[in-house]
């Protein structure tokens, strides 16, 4: 589900100091014009460089191509951080709206600023590798004399997504939080040098300069997010509700009447996606009255045969087809003889039309799902690909996710009817079950979602202190997700670090931001098309209409502020949230039921 673009990566590093050699004569629109000329030219080249890299050192591992790609990904960091720190010297010339905007998301574009003092600025790289090496290596030995009995995450999160034994899970919960144990130090110390190089650039702290990427000031990008929190928690209440009194009745009174969840009973390892307790929950009927996979399997459908129906979803809406070279080149299944990343993931290698996805495609209905979800990236990748390549990039950072899973919104039975796939569509009383699954993924996420960031951005701010971490970090869970540890989580714990996007430094509302969008453009794009069904079972497919306002949308790139983007499909330039509810309102009346005079809240 990974989108991969090279040329506006995200972990750049950038030395605070500002640009000190830049000449004496102070530079003019027409300097600024050629400056960005030439950020667009040499990060376009680059840019490929690391990315053909990138495709072969993730579809031929060797210690060979895993150098080379880290080679061309360093130069291509290094150049960046070389360019927005060069950018400053335009701040305060007059330039076109354009130029201006092309300096703007330059300079925002870090994840992280080292200090201008090189002894920090090197400290503060080191630690950042280690942080993430450590979670990268992090493994939890039930016995550490065997080494058979250390489990990495992979591991982990298998058992905690098929065990029902209540031990077990915990043990293997505890287990995985004690490898974080070390990151603790080293962490407090990332966040004081991190910060440095950020007020350096001009930021009040690492956090505020993450926000202000959002065409808002960073104070009003986080009211908005409590504000579509605040449209979609009484919906989230009763799932909790629901889910409690489920898990009760199976494990007893390890799960509280009225009190939060148990965090190691919800069938991952930060309980942040529900759907694996979906045995334990789902409604009597839940039956949904077709299976896709063994469709799927008894016809023998090829994995090219399951992407070219994909492809034609987008080109029945108006888009064309792949070129040429996706089907040459691109990964679809896994190869006998040597090693890959199986993770999907969509490419635009040259950052104009060399389209691939790297799958390793099984004829099932998750992955006949994903291969919509990450073609949904690639046509985004098409369409915004004239654009000067500082703009060829998703409005926000929330947009490009969001695409994809739109689009998966649209396979539903009505469309697998449309494409030949079944002979009939299930009547809509078998919904519930769907929307329970699907709810357990994406509802239950949006606190989730939420919450690593608020977190982080008041370490960063200072709100929190190094001796609260973990407090900080649980109080938080129990707020927005009314999720707690069984036993006691002292500050002798780095409960944070057992989460990859901590330790690996990479922000975390854009998933937030993604899970809100993909049902705003969904509703928004099947009134398009007219549909008059439920909201679950409209899809866009063969809609011409919906296709070119999707379009219009995708070709803006992130050549204007987001609003805009989202003002093309959905009429308005305020993100919405009550599309989720829409969509979930025959759940929502099912969930009232169930939870009639049981416990709501914690
Ligand atoms: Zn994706």
């Amino acid at each position: 589900m990974r989108l991969i673009n090279f040329v506006l990566v995200l972990a750049i590093l950038v030395s605070g100091c500002t640009s000190g050699s830049s000449g004496n004569s102070t530079p003019t629109a027409e300097d600024a014009k050629k400056f960005m000329d030439d950020v667009n030219d040499t990060l376009f080249k680059l840019g490929l460089e690391a990315s053909q890299a990138g495709w072969v050192s993730e579809t031929y591992i060797t210690d060979d191509t895993s150098a080379l790609f880290a080679r061309a990904n360093q130069r291509l960091i290094d150049k960046t951080a070389q360019y927005a720190k060069e950018a400053v010297r335009f701040d305060k010339v007059d330039v076109a709206p354009d130029i201006r905007r092309q300096l703007n998301i330059l300079k925002v574009s870090l994840v992280m600023a080292t200090p201008s003092n090189p002894k920090e600025g090197e400290e503060l790289t080191k630690i950042a590798a280690d942080l993430d090496a450590t979670y990268g290596k992090g493994k939890w030995c039930e016995d550490p004399k065997k080494s058979e009995s250390c489990l990495d995450i992979n591991q982990i999160s298998d058992i905690m997504r098929d065990s029902q034994d209540e031990k077990k899970l915990r043990q293997v919960w505890e287990g995985w939080h004690t490898i974080s144990l070390p990151m603790r130090k080293e962490y407090t110390r990332f966040v004081e040098l991190s910060n440095k190089g950020a007020k350096e650039l001009g930021f009040a702290d690492s956090g505020a300069m993450w926000r202000s990427k959002y065409d808002m000031s960073p104070e009003d990008f986080t009211k908005e997010l409590d504000r579509l929190w605040t449209q979609v928690r009484p919906l989230y209440l009763k799932l909790h509700a629901y889910v409690r009194m489920k898990l009760r009745e199976k494990y007893g009174d390890v799960v509280p009447a009225n009190g939060p969840l148990p965090a190691h009973l919800l069938g991952n390892i930060w309980a942040q996606d529900w759907s694996n307790v979906y045995p334990l929950v789902k409604p009597a009927n839940a039956d949904k009255g077709y299976d896709l996979t063994s469709i799927l399997k008894a016809r023998k459908t090829s994995p090219v045969d399951m992407v070219k129906t994909g492809e034609r979803f987008y080109t029945s809406i108006g888009f064309p087809s792949l070129p040429k070279t996706f089907w040459d080149r691109s990964m679809l299944v896994k190869p006998r003889d040597r090693e890959v990343v199986c993770h999907a993931s969509a490419w635009d290698v040259d950052n104009v039309e060399d389209l691939r996805i790297k799958m390793c495609i099984q004829p099932n209905d998750e992955d006949f799902n994903t291969i919509h979800h990450e073609l949904g990236h690639n046509f985004y990748q098409r369409a915004y690909k004239d654009l000067p390549v500082i703009f060829r990039d998703s409005a926000n950072d929330g947009f490009h996710e969001a695409i994809g899973d739109t689009i998966a919104l649209s396979v539903t039975p009505e469309y697998l009817v449309k494409i030949g796939l079944l002979d009939k569509a299930p009547d809509t009383s078998r919904d519930i079950g769907l929307l329970l699954h699907k709810a357990l993924e994406k509802i239950a996420f949006l606190p989730f979602g939420l919450l690593i960031d608020q977190w982080r951005w008041k370490v960063f701010s200072g709100e929190v202190k190094p001796e609260d971490y973990n407090k900080a970090w649980w109080d938080l869970r129990l707020k927005y997700q009314g999720v707690a540890p069984v036993s006691p989580r002292g500050e002798d714990f780095f409960d944070p670090g057992a989460k990859y996007h901590v330790p690996g430094n990479v922000p975390y509302t854009r998933y937030f931001l993604a899970d809100i969008l993909q049902f705003q453009f969904h509703r928004a794009l099947a009134q398009t098309a007219g549909c008059t069904s439920m909201l679950n079972r409209c899809s866009i497919y063969q809609s011409g209409e919906a296709g070119k306002k999707l379009n219009d949308m995708l070709s803006m790139g992130l050549s204007k502020p987001w609003p805009e983007a989202l003002d093309k499909i959905a009429g308005s330039k305020q993100m919405d949230a009550t599309a989720i509810l829409d969509y979930f309102k025959p759940l929502d009346a099912w969930l009232d039921e169930q939870i009639k005079g049981k416990p709501v809240g914690w």
